[in-house]
């Protein structure tokens, strides 16, 4: 996901001046700053990923989120 939730409950989103770690703002469960290398001159790509790496939230195909609701 693009956006989380710091722990003061600010919006806060991936970028290279994030902090490592924020809250889901939909399980409220702790997220991590990842970082995914883009092609040359592309620079680098931020998002918040959860600690287990494959849960229901980071899903973004409606059907997936269907499954899990
Ligand atoms: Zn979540």
């Amino acid at each position: 996901m693009k956006t989380a939730v710091s722990s003061c409950g600010a919006v806060v989103a991936a970028s290279q001046a994030a902090p490592t770690q924020a809250i889901c703002p939909k399980c409220g469960g702790i997220v991590f700053l990842r970082v995914r290398r883009l092609m040359a001159n592309s620079g680098n790509s931020y998002y918040w990923q959860h600690q287990d790496g494959d849960h229901p939230c980071d899903r973004q195909k409606p059907f997936m989120r269907m499954r899990y609701s």
